[in-house]
């Protein structure tokens, strides 16, 4: 059997990273996408590398694929990167993300559209670009990471939740354009994980999300990541169009 390619977007830190080391664990080969943390994203490749080895999958390859996903131009070279080095698109998860916070009536209208273009259009221009190639695999699995925001909302981040509600619609419709394909279409919903996107928090506020946690504790992109892993399996192809929560109970 042909060895599987994910494509990872955003992966240079944070969730991002632990996904493509947990796909590179099962013995994906791993196309790493990121804006412009080239350092990172090396770093991302090593550690890919060296867990690969740890499980006994040393014959994988990791490449790096630069790009800026909210340009459609990037996407289909990130896409046409990854089909020219292994000739096939197995997994695609969108993780790419930012945010650019502030009360609804204080929002420019820059903010509102970097958010949208980067959270929304991106995941969009991927997707995409991946249908040809899984289709004619008929075999595809694609995670597109939004968040609970998403799901309930949160003040200050309209641009955000609007991003990531629109991910959940676009992945429910994706899934049954695909379901007859071989390609599953699935989302997560991470709550509050500690990253570089949630570090710039104040402390205090960081111990009280971590109070209202039903779990107490804040979550880890291992733990995000170990759910990804298996919505990419073989195992997960009865599972489309589902939106899978991961934040400790905090949106119960
Ligand atoms: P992070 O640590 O800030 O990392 C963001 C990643 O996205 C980096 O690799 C960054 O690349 C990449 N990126 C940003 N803009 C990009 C663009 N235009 N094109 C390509 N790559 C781009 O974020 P994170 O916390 O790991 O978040 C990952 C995903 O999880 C995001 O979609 C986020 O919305 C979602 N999420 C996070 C949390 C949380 O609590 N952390 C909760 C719910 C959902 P560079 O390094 O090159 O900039």
């Amino acid at each position: 059997m042909e060895r599987k390619t994910a494509i990872v977007t955003g992966a240079s830190r944070g969730i991002g990273r632990a996904i493509a080391c947990e796909l590179a664990k099962e013995g994906m080969n791993i196309v790493i996408n990121y804006a412009s943390s080239e350092d990172a994203a090396k770093k991302t490749l090593e550690e890919c590398r060296r867990e690969a080895i740890e499980s006994g999958n040393d014959e994988i390859k990791v490449i790096l694929a630069k790009g800026d996903i909210s340009k459609v131009v990037d996407c289909e070279n990130i896409c046409k990167t990854a089909l020219e080095e292994f000739g096939r698109i197995d997994v695609l998860v969108n993780n790419a993300g930012i945010t650019r916070d502030s009360l609804a009536m204080r929002m420019s209208d820059e903010d509102f559209d970097i958010v949208v273009k980067t959270n929304l259009y991106g995941p969009f221009y991927m997707m995409r670009q991946v249908t040809r190639p899984m289709m004619k695999q008929k075999f595809g699995r694609i995670i597109n990471i939004s968040s609970v925001t998403g799901l309930i909302g949160n003040a200050g981040q309209i641009n955000y939740a609007a991003a990531k509600a629109g991910l959940i619609g676009m992945t429910k419709t994706f899934a049954r354009e695909m379901a007859t394909r071989g390609i599953t279409v699935n989302a997560v919903a991470p709550g509050f994980v500690d990253t570089d996107m949630t570090s710039a928090l104040p402390k205090d506020v960081e111990k009280s999300m971590e109070t209202a946690i039903p779990v107490k504790r804040i979550g880890t992109p291992n733990d995000i990541a170990k759910a990804v892993s298996f919505l990419a399996s073989d195992g997960a192809g009865y599972i489309t169009g589902e939106v899978l929560r991961i934040d400790g109970g905090l949106a119960i």
